[in-house]
């Protein structure tokens, strides 16, 4: 029999995330309190519920896919929180990015009431939520993390094992500070060799082969009409918003405090990022980091 599944949080991750669960036969029942999101997923087959509690009263897992810690922490523990509705058996999904801290103490909450939960955020984009190939990178207990994969496997295809509860989210956070990192190398290449009077496709073909190649020229080059489908040829509408990428470099320079590790450069990547994002680019996905280089050139 199939599991019931309660899916919250359906925006350009979470959306295409419920409809490959549909897809896999999965009973799914969503909520957002986005009613076109609500509706988006109804057309695709979903149940929907009024409330979150409505959402996860029947749900063998619940999967979360939200924008940040504090939504997260408000959504499952406190006084309101849905684990004083759940049943013993069930297994919480958050695949959310969010502070390794938060994760660690919506898992002790769980734990407290005999509740299974991981921390699964993805790596992929929206490209990949919606061809079912995501990364999930879990903690937690493993026994939790096993018992997750069937429901993972439906909407991705590297599934990891990263350690203990918030082990998940360090790694994610690790590889998101990377990813603006190499995102920001990218559009200053293209856009000096732009300036150089070099065609960017012409570049990027010439960066791939050679020792510059990296995912943001091989998946989402920022470089408007250069790939088909990526969000900067579409005005850098839809993807991954500059404000959650602000976020998880906010939290990566929360890891580097606690750790003590050094990262100059993710220390510079997370300054760019909030420049541009009191520019007013909050809600355009994150290759646009290019604009904020065309802005500032001379
Ligand atoms: P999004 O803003 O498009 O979607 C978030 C959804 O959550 C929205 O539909 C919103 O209405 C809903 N929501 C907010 N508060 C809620 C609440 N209390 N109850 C129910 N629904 C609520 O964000 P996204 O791009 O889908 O990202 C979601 C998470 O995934 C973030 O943590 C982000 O950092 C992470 N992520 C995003 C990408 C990407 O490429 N977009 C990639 C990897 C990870």
């Amino acid at each position: 029999m199939s599991q019931n599944i309660a899916f919250i949080g359906l925006g350009n991750m979470g959306g295409p995330m419920a409809k490959n669960l549909i897809k896999k036969n999965f009973k799914v029942t969503v909520y957002d309190l986005n009613q076109d999101a609500v509706a988006e997923l109804k057309a695709a087959g979903a149940n929907t519920a009024g409330s979150a509690t409505d959402a996860v009263k029947e749900a063998d897992v619940i999967i979360s896919m939200l924008p940040n810690g504090a939504i997260v922490k408000s959504l499952y523990i406190g006084s309101k929180g849905l684990i004083n509705h759940l049943k013993k058996d069930v297994l919480i999904i958050d695949s959310s990015t969010i502070a390794a801290d938060d994760a660690r103490a919506v898992a002790k909450a769980c734990e407290q009431q005999g509740i299974a939960m991981i921390d699964a955020p993805v790596s992929g984009g929206t490209a990949a939520a919606e061809a079912g190939t995501l990364t999930f990178i879990c903690g937690g207990q493993q026994a939790h993390f096993e018992a997750a994969k069937t429901v993972l496997t439906a909407m991705g295809r590297n599934i990891f094992y990263a350690g203990a509860s918030g082990a998940g989210q360090v790694a994610k956070i690790c590889n998101n500070m990377l990813l603006a990192i190499h995102m920001i190398g990218t559009a200053e290449a293209l856009n000096m060799g732009a300036q150089q009077g070099l065609d960017p496709a012409v570049m990027s073909e010439i960066m791939k082969a050679s020792s510059g190649n990296n995912w943001s020229l091989q998946v989402y080059n920022p470089y408007p009409n250069v790939m088909p489908n990526v969000p900067a040829s579409k005005d850098y509408q839809g993807g991954f918003m500059v404000d959650l990428m602000s976020k998880d470099l906010g939290l990566s320079q929360e890891l580097a405090a606690q750790s003590g590790s050094a990262t100059p450069l993710g220390s510079l990547a997370t300054q760019l990022y909030q420049i541009h994002r009191a520019g007013g680019a909050g809600k355009l996905d994150f290759s646009s980091i290019l604009q904020l280089l065309k802005k500032t050139q001379s």
